[in-house]
């Protein structure tokens, strides 16, 4: 993205979500978001999504411009390359984990089987579950089944340990580090738990809608390997 704005005009004030951010984002890597509360994250997150419009400047996904697009592209972008994880997992609660993945895999293009998406994050044990029967750290985790078994080219997750415990956190974060490395998902991670950074390729520091600070990591831990 180049020179991104996003403001809100409520009337009496203007916001300034994001005051003018340039960013490249490489395949196959994960980069985590960090920042305190209001400096623009999940509105980056979802013009990147093509969730939300940018006020100015330009987006690009490839060759694609999403700035040009109108609105059915844009859903016909999401359907076929994003994936979207949210702090809370959105999931049916009279569906099963296998029904939920399945909405995703019955429009998709080229999607994984609904057993297989949960078997990558370790519920293949949990199919046949309903939401309400399972915990916090797995309903996440048929969240994220729920968002690779399309096979999008890009995860975009905001907050997705926010409503957990820290050891279902870190499974959770275990399971979207096996799916960028296996898959090579091109990942973005929004947070504002500072340790999460040391599993990440890219940190990128957000202040004020603005990105302040861009650190690349030479080495990744697992997010086991982290002393929370
Ligand atoms: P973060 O994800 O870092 O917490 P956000 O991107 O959610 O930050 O918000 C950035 C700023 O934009 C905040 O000041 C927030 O209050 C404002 N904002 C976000 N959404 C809206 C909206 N729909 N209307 C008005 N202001 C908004």
């Amino acid at each position: 993205m180049k020179d991104v704005t996003k403001v809100y005009d409520t009337g009496e004030v203007k916001v300034y979500a994001l005051a003018g951010v340039d960013l490249e984002l490489y395949t196959g890597e994960l980069s985590v978001l960090l920042g305190p509360s209001g400096s623009g994250k999940s509105t980056l997150l979802n013009i990147l999504g093509g969730l939300d419009h940018a006020t100015t400047g330009r987006v690009w996904f490839r060759d694609l411009e999403l700035t040009d697009l109108g609105d059915r592209a844009l859903t016909r972008y999401r359907r076929d390359h994003v994936g979207f994880v949210f702090q809370f997992y959105n999931l049916v609660p009279s569906l099963t984990a296998r029904e939920n993945v399945q909405l995703v895999t019955d429009v998709a293009h080229n999607p994984m089987n609904p057993a297989e998406a949960l078997e990558l994050v370790g519920l293949g044990h949990r199919l046949d579950h309903f939401p309400a029967e399972m915990s916090g750290g797995e309903q996440q985790r048929v969240a994220i089944a729920r968002a690779i078994a399309k096979r999008p080219e890009i995860l975009l997750c905001d907050e997705p340990t926010g409503a957990l415990d820290s050891t279902t956190g870190v499974q959770v974060l275990e399971t979207l580090r096996n799916i960028n490395e296996r898959f090579g998902t091109t990942t973005v991670v929004i947070t504002h738990n500072a340790d999460i950074q040391r599993m990440a390729h890219r940190v990128i520091r957000f202040q004020d809608g603005r990105i302040n600070d861009v650190t690349v990591n030479e080495t990744q831990l697992a997010p086991s390997e982290i002393v929370w």
